[in-house]
């Protein structure tokens, strides 16, 4: 059917409507763009306004002992109520979420990803010593009581809000790690764990002294600091010359200790840490007649983002963007 001289009227009229519409978008962009402040310009943030798929991620849950399914975003919820307290700011809240995300999108075979490693099939698990914590419904109610509404919708919006946004350093997402509260200077990553990655250098970290977990502290009789000692190593120590037997040999930049020698045994401190539960490797001591004392500063490794560090920045305006940038050194925000 050929058209008639009205259809070639209405073809010309949308054909003119589509451009008229393409040429407000590029105008839009062009001001956009000339409001921002040359910091901004610099950034190379890569966000590409299209609708994000939405992704799958298995999970799986300890508290059931399942695999399940979810959307990576409702997944995330989950994390956010878990790993960081729901009253912080709402640019620390964004950062968790996005931290979070990374570290699954990480994760996942389709991205290159080896899974968790504890748990066939699954993506990641819910475990907060292992990939990272996720909580029920069911555990919010009982964590927030009479605030889980309000709660609730704080991290919501807090995972919205950054809908599909990940860190990524050179064009892959970044492996993640983030603590509770740092000593005031976050830990290399290679300090903690085995491999150095460009992204996590030694950096401060302000306001967390200003929190409750900033000090911790584990007294002990020297004949139990003995025998756990004992129980794990064999080597025995004399309860009463603890002082000559423990021998501090260096720390890392960040002021946490390094190594350490008991009983002539060599450890790392964050063996150390983890064999008496303490809250971190900035540790001194303090000897008592019949007592060991072990004062710690920061909860954590100390290694990416600290969570009352990303708090206090909120408060101090800065945004999830700043905060990220500040813990993650080099690294983009972009869309996975
Ligand atoms: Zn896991």
């Amino acid at each position: 059917m050929r058209p008639t001289g009205r259809g070639i009227l209405v073809i010309i009229t949308v054909i003119l409507m589509f451009f008229s519409v393409l040429l407000q978008l590029s105008g839009k962009n062009e001001e956009d763009s000339q409001n921002k402040t040359p910091e901004e310009k610099k950034s190379d943030d890569i966000i590409i306004e299209t609708e994000t798929k939405e992704l799958y991620i298995s999970l799986y849950n300890h508290w059931n002992k399942r695999l399940e399914t979810l959307t990576l975003e409702d997944y995330l919820i989950g994390v956010v109520a878990g790993e960081m307290p729901a009253s912080y700011g709402m640019e620390a809240l964004k950062a968790q979420a996005v931290a979070a995300r990374t570290l699954a999108v990480y994760q996942m075979p389709a991205y290159g990803g080896k899974g968790c490693s504890q748990h066939e099939n699954a993506d990641v698990c819910s475990s907060f010593a292992h990939c990272q914590e996720w909580i029920t419904q069911n555990q919010m109610r009982k964590n927030w009581g009479s605030d889980f509404d309000e709660y609730f919708r704080r991290i919501q919006q807090a995972v919205e809000e950054t809908r599909g946004e990940i860190m990524t350093y050179e064009g892959r997402p970044i492996e993640v790690f983030y603590h509770s509260t740092s000593n005031g200077r976050t830990e290399d990553v290679s300090e903690v764990f085995s491999n150095s990655l460009p992204y996590y250098s030694s950096v401060e970290s302000y306001g967390d002294e200003n929190t409750s977990r900033f000090e911790g502290k584990v007294t002990l009789t020297n004949q139990k600091f003995a025998d756990i000692f004992y129980s794990k190593y064999g080597i025995k120590l004399n309860p009463k010359k603890l002082s000559s037997q423990i021998k501090i040999n260096g720390y890392t930049k960040s002021g946490r200790i390094k190594e350490i020698t008991v009983g002539g045994k060599k450890l790392r401190a964050t063996e150390f840490r983890l064999l008496y539960g303490l809250n971190s490797t900035d540790i001194t001591f303090e000897f008592g007649d019949d007592t060991i004392t072990m004062k710690t500063k920061g909860f954590g490794h100390g290694v990416g983002m600290s969570q009352a560090g990303a708090n206090y920045m909120a408060g101090q305006g800065y945004t999830y963007k700043d905060i990220l940038k500040h813990y993650y050194t080099g690294v983009l925000i972009s869309r996975y």
